[in-house]
């Protein structure tokens, strides 16, 4: 059985706020509430569904998430819907009702080419925003409309239009965390599986030494070491991988000797070279599920850990833990009065949907290839701010 080991991170940093957890009481009262309780028919059609969680929900709990999990399910099959669920969402979530699992480029992909009718995004805004544009026919839902995203608030779309005034030619690389807006007004979007992949292409295609790569500064940074492209960025960071240091790193490698740190682009550079493999959260699951460590850290969105750990039974998972509280937003219940009230739908302005549409196109017609592992041990390379 997997092991989940909770650790303070340093005081300026965040550990898990109970709070921002909703947890198996949270689920209960709301399945009560709205009628749905743990029977044997419930325990019969949820069964197989625990054996998949059963490493990190202790089975006291189950009884509280199965009844809207079996609700859900069945309205899913009732509406021709499906559920997209990102890597940090909670497992009840992400493992049980999840029809696609994975990061936002796989997501997007599956987004694309979904037959369903109704896309539920257990995610935040700016993913719900990008299926949309990918399938503007389909009805897209998000749970909660106050799951943002600190690197999507960065920037809008009046910022890009006057970084292209002072930039005139050079190619706008727009990083899929950003609002609709932001991408109607880039070249071509990337993810954090294939950022460098994308810049090296921007790079070629406008026959440029400099490519804008926007909104994160922490990715641009590690971007601009891979490719030894000149970056220009921007100020956005997000607040879940900004609090990870490289002494928290020196901290849990004297606490868990043999520990395996894996650490994901956004966090600062520091951190990167720190850790002994770095990659999106697509890459961070491939590494575990080929190595198999024994001891691992995720320096990423601790319900990601709990993902992995599902189905790593061997290997002990050290927790730093930070929460994205705007991840956090997306619940069971909410998901649930999604589908039932059809509440929540996201609307595109249309000529905002075409044109952020060509940006993710050209993304999604790039060779598909692996998630691109980013090198660790790298200097910190200078990009220009703007
Ligand atoms: S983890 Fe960071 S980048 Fe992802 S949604 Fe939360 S704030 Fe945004």
């Amino acid at each position: 059985m997997a092991r989940i080991i909770d650790v303070p991170l340093h005081e300026a940093g965040g550990s898990c706020d109970p709070r921002a957890v909703h947890g198996a009481w949270g689920a209960l009262d709301a399945a009560a509430r709205r009628g749905l309780l743990y029977t044997p028919e419930v325990k019969v059609e949820t069964d197989h569904l625990y054996e998949r969680v059963r490493h990190v929900i202790p089975s006291i709990e189950w009884p509280a998430y199965a009844p809207l999990i079996a609700a859900i399910n069945r309205m899913k099959r009732e509406k021709n819907a499906v559920i997209l669920a990102h890597n940090y969402m909670t497992s009840e979530i992400f493992h049980c009702v999840g029809d696609f699992r994975g990061d936002s480029l796989q997501l997007a992909r599956e987004a694309a080419e979904t037959d369903a009718a109704i896309i539920v995004q257990a995610g935040v805004h700016f993913m719900a925003e990008t299926s949309k544009v990918l399938a503007p026919e389909k009805t897209v839902l998000i749970p909660d409309l106050r799951a943002g995203c600190s690197l999507a608030a960065s920037i809008t779309g009046a910022d890009v239009r006057l970084i292209k005034q002072r930039y005139p030619g050079v190619p706008v690389v727009t990083y899929v965390n950003t609002s609709a807006d932001v991408k109607a007004e880039s070249d071509v979007t990337c993810t954090s599986s294939n950022a460098a992949a994308v810049v090296e292409w921007a790079a070629r295609t406008w026959n440029t030494e400099r490519v804008i790569l926007i909104p994160d500064e922490y990715l641009a940074k590690n971007v601009a070491a891979q490719t030894g492209i000149k970056i220009i960025s921007w100020h956005g960071r997000c607040e879940v991988h900004e609090r990870f240091t490289a002494q928290d790193i020196a901290e849990m490698r004297d606490a868990h000797p043999g520990l395996v740190v894996l650490a994901h682009p956004e966090c600062p550079p520091d951190v990167m070279a720190a850790a002994d493999f770095a990659g999106s959260t697509a890459a961070l699951q491939t590494y575990v599920d080929e190595k198999r460590p024994a001891k691992v850290v995720l320096l990423t969105e601790c319900s990601m850990s709990d993902n992995v750990a599902a189905t790593a039974p061997g290997t002990d998972f050290i927790r730093p833990c930070n929460l994205c509280p705007h991840m956090k937003r997306i619940t069971l219940e909410g998901i649930y009065d999604a589908l039932v009230e059809m509440k929540h739908e996201v609307i595109i302005p249309e000529d905002v949907s075409i044109r952020a549409r060509r940006a993710i196109q050209r993304m999604l017609d790039l060779p598909k290839e692996k998630p691109r592992a980013f090198k660790v041990g790298m200097p910190e390379a200078a990009v220009e701010l703007v």
